[in-house]
């Protein structure tokens, strides 16, 4: 499938997500590619719940919440979103355009390339169970991107740290019946979860099923059936599922970026400040991924870097066009 646009984002997080307002703002177009399920970056993947003090004119944001924010903020623009994929190759065309392909065998020309990929794709860590890949997607998830996919249905969530202990908690009343796996009977979570955790257990709305790990899964044409799993003993348990919510956390690595040529610095992406270019022309970075003489790794850098980087851009897009500079306030948002 090849699909055609004016910039390709690689990564979802905060700075991909700003860069697609700005670039909107400039009349230029996007698609956003990310390796994980749901948008947002570090942001949604690793601290979703914590308060954010540093975002200018926000003295207190839930990290979450800023996600929310920027995601409605980039909306009017209409980013198409590519998800669950990751970005592995890079190639430029003949008329200096250039095709970005992803592991789900899609193919986008654009005109330039923002690359906002933090420290590098995230993937989730995956238990190794046969047959896994013919579950993932239609029953077996790594994230929660709404709730209302999980209404009524029998669910096994597998881990042992806060995600898995929260959306434990979170879907009691959405769910028919949740039952957490866990290798330990000790819950690496928040003291405060870990109580309501077990308040759950003792009015029966949530069953733990501990000392078990995965075992396999059984079902047909990707439809779960049974989640078994074993303890130490080798004692097998058969559960009942409709689906299987897998927290092993978050593997991260610069993957395919660190064969594309660019210039690199210690797993960083060298850019010019001046313009966010990195060392080949129409290829720029941004965020936590970019690096320049004292850079400062924060949110709020990495927006004026997604200014920087789309205004410069704008020549590639438009090269008949002279650019006029206009106020937010002036032109809206259309
Ligand atoms: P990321 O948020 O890392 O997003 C990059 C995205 O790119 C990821 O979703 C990844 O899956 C995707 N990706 C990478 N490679 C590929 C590929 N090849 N194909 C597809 N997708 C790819 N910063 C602050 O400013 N203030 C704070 O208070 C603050 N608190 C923090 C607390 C914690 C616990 C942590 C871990 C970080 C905190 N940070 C804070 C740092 C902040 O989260 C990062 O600076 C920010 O997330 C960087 O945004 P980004 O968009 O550059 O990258």
């Amino acid at each position: 499938m090849t699909v055609a646009t004016d910039i390709v984002v690689i990564g979802a997080g905060p700075s991909g997500l700003f860069t697609v307002f700005q670039a909107g703002m400039l009349k230029m177009r996007c698609h956003v590619i990310d390796s994980l399920q749901i948008i947002g970056g570090q942001c949604t993947a690793l601290y979703p719940e914590k308060p954010i003090y540093d975002i200018p004119a926000h003295p207190k944001v839930l990290a979450s919440e800023l996600i929310e924010l920027l995601e409605a903020q980039a909306n009017p623009f209409h980013p198409v979103y590519h998800l669950n994929q990751q970005v592995q190759k890079i190639s430029q065309n003949n008329d200096a355009t250039f095709t970005v392909s992803t592991s789900a065998n899609k193919h986008i020309n654009c005109k330039a390339i923002v690359i906002a990929a933090g420290c590098g794709a995230f993937g989730p860590n995956r238990p190794p169970l046969e047959n896994l890949h013919l579950y993932e997607q239609k029953s077996v998830f790594y994230a929660v991107r709404n709730k209302a996919d999980f209404a009524n249905k029998n669910i096994v969530i597998a881990g042992g740290g806060d995600s898995a202990v929260d959306w434990a908690i979170n879907l009691v009343d959405t769910a028919k019946k949740i039952m957490l796996v866990h290798r330990r009977d000790k819950f690496r979570c928040a003291p405060d979860s870990a109580d309501k955790l077990q308040q759950l257990a003792k009015q029966q709305k949530i069953e733990l099923v501990v000392p078990y790990q995965l075992h396999g899964l059984t079902g047909c044409d990707g439809n779960l059936e049974q989640v078994s799993v074993i303890d130490f003993n080798n004692n097998i348990r058969h559960l009942d599922a409709d689906c299987l919510l897998a927290f092993f956390g978050l593997a991260m690595d610069l993957g395919p970026i660190a064969h594309w040529g660019l210039n690199l610095n210690k797993n960083h992406i060298v850019v010019n400040q001046a313009t966010m270019q990195t060392s080949q022309a129409g290829i720029y970075a941004v965020g936590d991924i970019a690096t320049y003489s004292h850079k400062l790794k924060l949110i709020l850098t990495s927006f004026a870097e997604s200014a920087t980087a789309c205004h410069d851009i704008f020549k590639i897009v438009f090269p008949d066009q002279v650019f006029h500079f206009e106020y937010s306030t002036s032109k809206g948002v259309a």
